[in-house]
């Protein structure tokens, strides 16, 4: 994956978590030197940081992003092994109740990766880092931008050590913002006298709370996740355990419209125990709690349209969760980036000069975020209070699909055309070919897929 020759001479990541990491790896092809500049200090091991508070929740890695983070770290796939992941057959061990049964299970040939998001960053990092020309500057703050004199070229950053206080201008040809959902382009840009992005924003109001247990290595359900996702709108709660390195169970649990989960002990067991499926109850009520039951609020998908500007400042672009962060249910973001990050590496592979890069940049960052965000807002607009700009066609298409999810019960040409689509391998539109659409018609819910299928180890 390595270029031959560096073109361009120094380029700033800004935010060194999953995006500006890949962001990096990618940079390093075609900069001389790479710097990440990051607000918190980073440890040398798998760990949750201030300023990237979702990570302490389950994390799912789609099929895609792995595929994507694996061409540029060949190794990852055997590292997260290494280091306790488990990794699995995505449809042969998925324990996934939906729409009143479990989805059908089948060998995919695909990997499911369940391990944390700390252990996932960790080992990105320590590829990253490991570039000779990549540095971190870490516990290094980005207080603003600074420009050339008409304002037309960002040439670097005004940084703060957040230890000393001491400031500092670093100068480089290419700055990307990777600092996520909180980032401050927006206000920059009007500072500079461009207009900001226009933003999209869908209303789904989310809480989740996340708690990790002790797994006895020896339980057989350590070798599967477990979902369960509403049939909305008539309900709407979710709930999610995936086995994790560590002999550990991450679990998630939570809703949307305000339906959130609590984090009072007893109500916490309480609300596994009232889910439709039994898996997580069954778990967490008999599984020793390692972690304090920790929230996460999400009010709304954020969309910023950066790909409808027609003016920008030369030398800075925007990536990951500061372009799009989506409704977390459908584990879509750390995928997203590493997609929008491929689309930039083939863009400066071809590109002689980083002239009008911007622009170029966000239109193809847009095709890729277009679909995972059809995808989750479509969900999400099931039900009638969600607000926001609802893509047209969505109540058709969701009544359509609400049958596809039916048919994943039963039958696993329909459970395989859904996952592909859903892991972002396939398009939406590949629900809709002739052959899936008479199955989909066709089927009934049987009965018999309503229990589940593993026990728990002896002595558990
Ligand atoms: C509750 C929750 C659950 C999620 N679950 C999943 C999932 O299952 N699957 C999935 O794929 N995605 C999931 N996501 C999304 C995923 O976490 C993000 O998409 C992913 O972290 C990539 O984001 P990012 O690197 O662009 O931004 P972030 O992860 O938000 O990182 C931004 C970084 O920038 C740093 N920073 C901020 N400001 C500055 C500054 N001024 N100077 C320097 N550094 C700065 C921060 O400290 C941070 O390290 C979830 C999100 C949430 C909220």
């Amino acid at each position: 994956m390595k270029s031959n020759q560096s073109r361009f001479s120094h380029a700033i990541v800004m935010g060194g978590s999953l995006g500006g990491l890949l962001t990096a790896r990618v940079l390093s092809n075609h900069f001389e030197q790479v710097t990440i500049l990051e607000r918190d200090g980073v440890a040398n091991q798998p760990e949750a940081r201030k300023g990237q508070p979702q990570a302490r929740h389950l994390h799912g890695l789609l099929a895609t992003g792995l595929q994507v983070m694996t061409r540029y770290f060949p190794d990852l796939p055997q590292a997260l092994k290494n280091n306790g992941a488990i990794m699995v057959d995505f449809a042969n061990t998925m324990q996934w109740y939906t729409y009143g049964g479990y989805r059908k299970r089948f060998k995919m040939g695909l990997d499911a990766t369940l391990m944390s998001r700390p252990l996932l960053e960790h080992l990105v990092r320590e590829r990253v880092l490991a570039l000779p020309n990549v540095t971190l500057k870490d516990n290094c703050g980005v207080l603003g931008l600074v420009t050339s004199v008409s304002g037309d070229q960002v040439t670097g950053v005004q940084a703060q050590n957040r230890d000393s206080g001491q400031q500092e201008l670093l100068s480089a040809s290419l700055i990307i913002d990777c600092t996520g959902r909180g980032s401050r382009t927006g206000q920059w840009l009007k500072e500079l006298g461009y207009q900001p992005a226009p933003e999209s924003e869908v209303r789904v109001d989310v809480g989740y709370a996340t708690r990790v247990y002790q797994r006895n290595p020896a339980d057989p359900r350590g070798r599967e996740w477990v979902l369960c996702t509403p049939e909305a709108p008539k309900e709407n709660r979710f709930g999610g355990i995936f086995p994790i390195e560590g002999d550990r169970w991450i679990c998630s649990m939570g809703g949307w419209l305000g339906d959130h989960a609590p984090l009072d002990e007893s109500k916490f067991l309480e609300f596994a125990r009232e889910l439709p499926a039994p898996d997580i109850y069954d778990i967490i009520s008999q599984a020793e709690p390692i972690s304090e039951i920790i929230p996460h609020k999400f009010s709304h998908s954020l969309r910023r349209h950066y790909e409808k500007l027609r003016r920008f400042p030369a030398g800075y672009l925007v990536l990951g969760d500061a372009i799009s962060s989506f409704n977390p249910t459908y584990g879509q973001g750390m995928t997203s980036a590493a997609l929008q990050v491929a689309e930039l590496d083939a863009l400066l592979g071809k590109s002689k000069s980083l002239d009008g890069l911007a622009l170029t940049f966000f239109k193809r960052a847009a095709k890729v975020i277009d679909i995972p965000w059809q995808l989750a807002v479509g969900e999400d607009f099931r039900f009638p209070q969600t607000t926001g700009p609802k893509p047209p066609g969505t109540d058709f298409i969701n009544r359509y699909v609400a049958k596809v999810h039916q048919a994943t019960l039963h039958d696993e040409v329909v459970g395989e055309a859904f996952l592909k689509v859903m892991n972002l391998m396939a398009p939406p539109p590949s629900l809709f070919h002739p052959r899936i659409v008479w199955r989909v018609l066709r089927g009934k819910r049987p009965s018999s897929n309503k229990t589940a299928v593993l026990q728990p180890a002896a002595g558990d």
